[in-house]
């Protein structure tokens, strides 16, 4: 079966990005692998630290694996946004393909040291699991903030994004290259979008030579997002997006049906929401004609 650094390979060698969508039960997860089925694109659903604890870190990772077996599928889990080696040992131990053992909060030589030894500590477990490490200040929280965040000061440089991967081990990274965790307002009715630093991510892809991640995806331009995919890419992170699409799904389907009790007769209407997000960015980072 294709596993992860298969699909990521190949979307290097293709120019395109695999989509990761966050999940936080059921709901999320249909949509989003009814969206990649769609398209038969390979795609990862992430779970951070809260998400797992709501659904549960080995009950999710026994749902993905029954969606990839059972449609024999190329859809993978990652455990996004790790701060601590506890969590990311019992997303390793579940099975999970991937971690984001993020500890990008610590200076840097203390961030590269931890990382190093997270690396070595969760490949005794899984040699096979990729670990992502961060670097630079791309906010936090997927959610609506009241104010966009001057994210200028915490970008990653080349230099640092080589030196940070070679002494660590990992298999992705992550960098700071404009980007940033949750939308503003204006963002969700599509006033504003946010702009990446293109040059800035050739520079770093041509330095660290692995893959790369953009966190934070909700809301971008779609044309950089093409540009940025173009330049080294290979996964986009999209999560307020969905929760948004979420919560207008739910709220309509509720009060199109006021008197109705019945979850999978509500429910169906907040995957096709979320559905349709979720196609609408895979389109983009496959390169697919819409
Ligand atoms: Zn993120």
């Amino acid at each position: 079966m294709q596993t992860l650094r298969d699909s990521l390979e190949e979307a290097q060698k293709n120019g395109v990005a695999i989509g990761h969508f966050n999940v936080a039960d059921l709901v999320l997860l249909k949509a989003v692998f009814a969206a990649a089925q769609e398209l038969k694109v390979a795609v990862v659903v992430g779970v951070s630290e809260g998400e797992r604890e709501f659904i549960g870190t080995r009950q999710i990772a026994v749902l993905v694996r029954s969606l990839r077996e059972e449609f024999d599928f190329p859809i993978f889990l990652n455990a996004d946004h790790t701060h601590s080696l506890d969590k990311a040992v019992d997303a390793a131990k579940a099975g999970f393909d991937s971690i984001v053992f993020d500890l990008s909060a610590l200076p840097f030589e203390e961030n590269l040291r931890q990382t190093k030894e997270g690396v070595e500590t969760l490949k005794k477990i899984n040699p096979a699991i990729l670990i992502e490490g961060e670097i630079g200040d791309i906010g936090t929280g997927s959610e609506i903030h009241e104010r966009v965040l001057d994210v200028s000061k915490g970008l990653t440089s080349a230099t640092e994004a080589k030196r940070f991967v070679e002494a660590t081990g990992i298999d992705i990274l992550a960098p700071a290259v404009g980007n940033m965790h949750g939308m503003v307002k204006s963002m969700v009715t599509g006033e504003t979008r946010k702009h990446l630093d293109l040059e800035r991510i050739a520079q770093i892809k041509s330095a660290a030579r692995v893959p790369l991640t953009l966190h934070g995806g909700s809301g971008t331009d779609s044309e950089d997002l093409r540009k940025a995919i173009a330049a080294g890419i290979n996964l986009v992170h999209i999560n307020t997006e969905l929760r948004v699409a979420w919560r207008r799904g739910l709220e309509e389907a509720l009060a199109r049906q006021p008197d109705q009790v019945i979850p999978y007769k509500v429910l169906p209407l907040a995957i096709e929401s979320v559905r349709q997000v979720a196609l609408s960015r895979l389109t983009l980072f496959n390169n697919r004609r819409v």
